[in-house]
């Protein structure tokens, strides 16, 4: 989504032109006008920022498969219950519980508050 460049209009299909020198952003219309350049900028950036998070997301830790059952017994012996666990990590109490149903893989650092909140070992 943008603006085209060379005309105003706003346009969901943007592509890269080349128009007396200058490198512009054109819709469809306005890119028959200059050369045409092959760079997916868009979709280029698109991928950056999402390997970008999935690679903040990654798992530097191993996690155990009885990770949820751990989290369970850690958390019913600190006798907290989903939303109080929640509230302590700042994560949603159906979340939590996506990890004990092992549904979801925690990020390191919820592995980590999750350990320092109910003082034990999950990795
Ligand atoms: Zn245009």
């Amino acid at each position: 989504m943008g603006e085209c460049e060379v005309c105003g209009k706003n346009d969901a299909s943007l592509v890269s032109i080349e128009l007396e020198g200058a490198i512009l952003l054109a819709c469809v219309n306005c890119s028959s006008l200059g050369k045409k350049i092959e760079i997916p900028s868009l979709n280029k950036n698109l991928n950056f920022s999402y390997k970008f998070s999935s690679k903040e997301m990654s798992l530097g830790l191993d996690l155990p498969d009885d990770l949820g059952k751990r989290l369970k017994q850690a958390r019913e012996k600190s006798n907290l219950t989903f939303k109080d666990l929640g509230l302590k990590v700042f994560e949603k109490p159906t979340l939590l519980q996506k990890i004990e149903s092992g549904h979801f893989k925690p990020s390191d650092s919820l592995i980590r508050k999750l350990e320092k909140v109910l003082q034990v070992k999950l990795h």
